[in-house]
């Protein structure tokens, strides 16, 4: 038999760097699991149970033996009542087949971006970003080209930092508001400006609007495809299932784009996958089709996640050294905690070792000197999380 060592594993292999908000969730998982008292402020999924009606959808459908193959870009009723909540809610008009159901909405974006980019081709990510860009970009054999926008203009990109980063193999710009990792809403006004600069260099938009339901404050999300004839033509709009329903598990994404990418996304699905999980799009359509049972589990979420969101930026402020922006959707907050002089990594390492508070660096999402809290967890836990990392914090003024 040959000895020889195995050859090295593929250069998409060796160039991937896994999700360090999954691994920062799952170590302090493991801590828990060991006994220790840990306050986690890494959870990136809502805490809620995905409501009743859905489940047991799901759960009818499983046993009405919907349980092979359909079309790929997904069921026909779900595509229907998709385009149906894309006109009701932004009175935008799209086509059933201009909508594709995926795995997720992490695959919606990941089948966006191998739809339009090249190997060579350049794509503009905001950051902070979310984690997952950056990797879906190289996996395609494009190349990312980050711009961060600090917490001095409120981690919003400005339309002349975009316009400074574009070259001629620029082909997508990705946008993500509500933003994971910052919460960051842009306004409708901002969006135009941002999509002046698309239109001036022909570029293709992937709008990531998972977060498009979990807004407070009275703020209004804004679909991206609807600003005017010209953004609906060049922007692919990925959404999904995951947060405004709690169905993380689910693994449910949706993409609405124009005809032709449409078609583009749904072939490249047809080799990567085939169709989501098809009892799982039932429990989806009933989340569409029994509205009011739907917004009932979500304006109690709302109230939940925007009492935490206030709880929590109050007791980060409250904290001598620590700013934070107080931003509008999503379920994060993106404190600045620079003032410490230490890497955001060095920080959050100290941070689980001395307070068992778990946290994740913003250098995983391209902004050093800030840390990523989720306030998807209880008040509890973060009045205790809170009087912790005073207390660290405290200990490194010292
Ligand atoms: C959670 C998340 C998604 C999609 O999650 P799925 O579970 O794959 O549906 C997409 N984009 C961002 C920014 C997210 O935080």
């Amino acid at each position: 038999m040959s000895s020889a060592p195995l050859r090295p594993l593929s250069s998409w292999a060796q160039n991937i760097s896994p999700s360090p908000t999954l691994a920062v969730d799952a170590k302090a998982k493991a801590l828990m699991a060991a006994g220790e008292d840990v306050c986690s402020f890494a959870a990136g999924e809502p805490d809620f149970d995905t409501p009743q009606h859905i489940k047991d959808a799901c759960a009818a459908a499983l046993q009405a033996g919907k349980t092979k193959y359909v079309a790929t870009p997904g069921i026909e009723d779900l595509r229907k009542a998709i385009a149906e909540s894309y006109l009701s809610s932004y009175g935008l008009k799209v086509a059933p087949s201009q909508v594709v159901v995926s795995p997720g909405g992490k695959f919606s974006c990941f089948l966006a971006i191998m739809a339009v980019c090249s190997p060579g081709d350049e794509v503009i990510i905001p950051a902070p970003y979310w984690v997952s860009y950056p990797e879906m970009v190289k996996l395609a054999g494009a190349v990312p080209k980050a711009v961060l926008a600090t917490d001095k203009t409120g981690f919003k990109l400005r339309p002349e930092q975009i316009e400074a980063a574009v070259t001629s193999r620029t082909k997508l710009l990705i946008i993500n508001s509500p933003s994971n990792p910052t919460g960051v809403v842009y306004t409708r006004a901002e969006l135009e400006a941002v999509m002046a600069v698309a239109a001036k260099h022909n570029l293709y938009v992937l709008s990531d609007e998972i977060y498009e339901n979990l807004i407070y404050g009275g703020v209004a999300p804004t679909c991206l495809a609807t600003l005017n004839p010209d953004a609906l033509s060049r922007t692919i709009v990925a959404s999904g299932f995951s947060k405004t329903y709690s169905m993380t598990g689910w693994r449910l994404g949706t993409l609405v784009a124009p005809g032709p990418i449409a078609k583009a996304v749904s072939e490249l699905q047809s080799q990567m996958s085939s169709n989501a999980t098809t009892f799982a799009q039932y429990g989806a359509l009933a989340a569409l089709r029994e509205q009011e049972k739907t917004k009932a589990s979500l304006v109690k979420m709302l109230e939940a996640f925007d009492r935490r969101r206030l709880l929590l930026h109050s007791g980060l402020t409250s904290i001598p050294g620590i700013t934070c922006v107080l931003s509008q959707g999503a379920f994060y907050l993106f404190p600045n905690i620079s003032s410490f002089g230490m890497s955001s990594m060095e920080f959050c390492e100290k941070l689980l070792e001395k307070e068992k508070v778990a946290a994740v660096p913003g250098s995983a999402f391209g902004a050093e000197g800030y840390l990523r809290l989720s306030y998807a967890t209880s008040d509890q836990i973060i009045t205790k999380g809170i009087a912790r990392l005073a207390n660290f914090c405290k200990s490194l003024k010292a």
